[in-house]
């Protein structure tokens, strides 16, 4: 098989545009007409594949799609509007009322207020585990257990798990391992070899190229089996292993109708080409950085899988192919100062939003975490002294720069 890159710029290009295209158009439009009514009933049963209705499929999102399962060498892919589309989709038909998932507090805000907040009134319990400590995760499990969720690195505390050893829990007990490979991707994380039934994934973030678009993906990466999860059993029996796409293509999804615009999809391709290039210089100015501010007097502590001194650098160092991400953070001696340090920068923006190609800097317990008490947040490791420092593409000797002009006024 080729390489990653070559995969990712050349897709799964089946020569069939009508004017040798070589990047797939964008099919800006809502239905396709078919040659006969016998055609369309066809395609309507599933009998025959072709797009009707751009909620359901398009061929500039099914593109992104295949160049997605390409990489991934996945079974199937399902993209979305959004990564929290993504979440709430599988989430949404692999569980059910009376059932429940195993997860970790450090979770990505919006996603704990999906499991708790949006889920939890309708019957889903969420239990809550120490990721790090795999005779807790094991003892978790039960027979209503639907999913083991967690985050390839979770964010801000940026704490990495034993994949292995999970992957061997949820194989033992027959659960789903679902993790969220954000702050990743399939670039740096092999999801099927660690034991990962499905990768959910916001595309908004490393994929789409330097924050072009937002975006989502469901991929099912062929390592359960689906007739294991009562809620799946029925699609089992009708889809064979195709049967969490089947839910999703011809229910969930298609009944909640969260589909990526196919302009998004577009966007999300053409940042796919580029993927390994970006992520590679992001990660290297990420270590650099976290080097760099460790030697800083004003800096209490820095956090990043990284550096030696990181509980999980070497799980970091095995499981993401000696690439430690773009995002690290770094404690202040109190909110005061990570005011006056992000106020001081010029050329690091304060914004939301991580793998851009700009380098973002964000005081999380202030924002991302506001709607959480200060007992919430304490649980979720986001102290009022932590920065997060989402690092780009640029010259990294700038972004030192433009640091030390901010620990300057400290
Ligand atoms: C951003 C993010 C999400 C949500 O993705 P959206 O595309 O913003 O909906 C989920 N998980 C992680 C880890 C994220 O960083």
């Amino acid at each position: 098989m080729t390489g990653f890159t070559t995969r990712a710029v050349h897709g799964a290009a089946d020569g069939k545009d009508v004017h040798g295209a070589l990047r797939t158009p964008v099919y800006d439009t809502a239905a396709f007409a078919h040659e006969s009514s016998l055609d369309i009933q066809m395609a309507f049963e599933g009998k025959k594949a072709a797009h009707s209705y751009s909620r359901i499929s398009n061929p500039t999102v099914s593109d992104f799609e295949q160049r997605l399962r390409l990489l991934t060498g996945a079974r199937g892919v399902l993209a979305l509007a959004s990564g929290m589309a993504a979440i709430s989709n599988l989430v949404l038909v692999i569980a059910g009322a009376g059932r429940n998932i195993v997860t970790s507090r450090y979770l990505f805000g919006n996603t704990l207020s999906l499991f708790q907040h949006t889920l939890g009134p309708w019957g889903l319990e969420t239990r809550f585990v120490d990721m790090t400590r795999p005779d807790e995760v094991a003892a978790a499990i039960d027979s209503n257990t639907c999913a083991l969720f967690l985050e390839a690195i979770t964010n801000p505390q940026l704490e990495v798990a034993d994949f292995t050893a999970l992957g061997t829990i949820a194989a033992e007990h027959r659960v789903p391992l679902v993790v969220d490979t954000t702050m990743v991707t399939p670039y740096l994380f092999p999801a099927a070899k660690f034991g990962v039934a499905v990768e959910v994934i916001s595309s908004t973030k490393y994929i789409s190229g330097g924050a072009t678009s937002i975006g989502g993906a469901v991929i099912d990466t062929g390592v359960f089996d689906w007739r294991l999860l009562p809620g799946l059993r029925a699609w089992a029996a009708k889809a064979g292993p195709m049967a969490l796409l089947a839910a999703l293509r011809r229910e969930t999804f298609r009944n909640l109708g969260a589909c990526l615009a196919p302009h998004n999809a577009y966007l999300q391709s053409l940042g796919l080409e580029t993927l390994s290039l970006r992520i590679d210089r992001s990660c290297e100015n990420a270590l650099d950085l976290a080097r760099f501010l460790d030697r800083q007097p004003k800096i209490v502590k820095v956090n990043y899988p990284g550096l030696a001194e990181s509980p999980f650098h070497q799980l970091a160092r095995q499981q993401f192919g000696g690439r430690f991400g773009g995002v690290l953070t770094f404690a202040l001696a109190d909110r005061q100062s990570c005011f006056t340090l992000m106020d001081t920068l010029g050329l690091i923006r304060r914004a939301t939003n991580i793998n851009d190609n700009k380098t973002l800097i964000l005081h999380p317990a202030s924002t991302l975490f506001c709607e959480f008490s200060a007992a919430e947040k304490e649980e979720m490791g986001v102290t009022d002294n932590l920065v997060r420092l989402s690092v780009g593409i640029e010259d990294v000797e700038d972004l030192k720069v433009d640091l030390l002009k901010g620990l300057a006024r400290l």
